[in-house]
C-alpha cells in the first residue's frame, strides 16, 4: 500500500513472532489512513500471515467469523448486524 505508513518499515515488523512484535506492528497501523483498506485485502486475498489493517491473524480470522455470523442472521430473518 503506496499510502501506508509502514512504507518506509522494514517488513519482517509485519510478521511477527510473538505478542510483543504484534503490538509493535499494530502500533505503526494504528495512525494509517489506509488502514480499512489494507484489511480488506488481507481479508479478499486469505493472506493468512502478518499484521494487516492494524489485525492480527487471529483478529482478521475473528472479523471474517463475525461476518459469517451476520449472514446467518440475514439468512434466518433476523435483525442484520451489518459488517464490521
Ligand atoms: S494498516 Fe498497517 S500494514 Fe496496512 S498499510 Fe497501514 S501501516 Fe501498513
Amino acid at each position: 500500500m503506496r499510502e501506508g505508513v509502514c512504507r518506509d518499515s522494514a517488513p519482517e515488523v509485519f510478521f511477527p513472532h510473538d505478542g510483543a512484535g504484534v503490538a509493535l506492528a499494530q502500533q505503526v497501523c494504528r495512525g494509517c489512513p489506509v488502514r480499512a483498506e489494507c484489511l480488506e485485502f488481507a481479508i479478499d486475498n486469505r493472506i493468512a500471515d502478518g499484521v494487516w489493517g492494524g489485525r492480527s491473524e487471529r483478529a482478521r480470522r475473528r472479523v471474517v467469523r463475525g461476518r459469517e455470523v451476520d449472514m446467518t442472521f440475514v439468512a434466518d430473518g433476523w435483525r442484520w448486524q451489518g459488517c464490521q
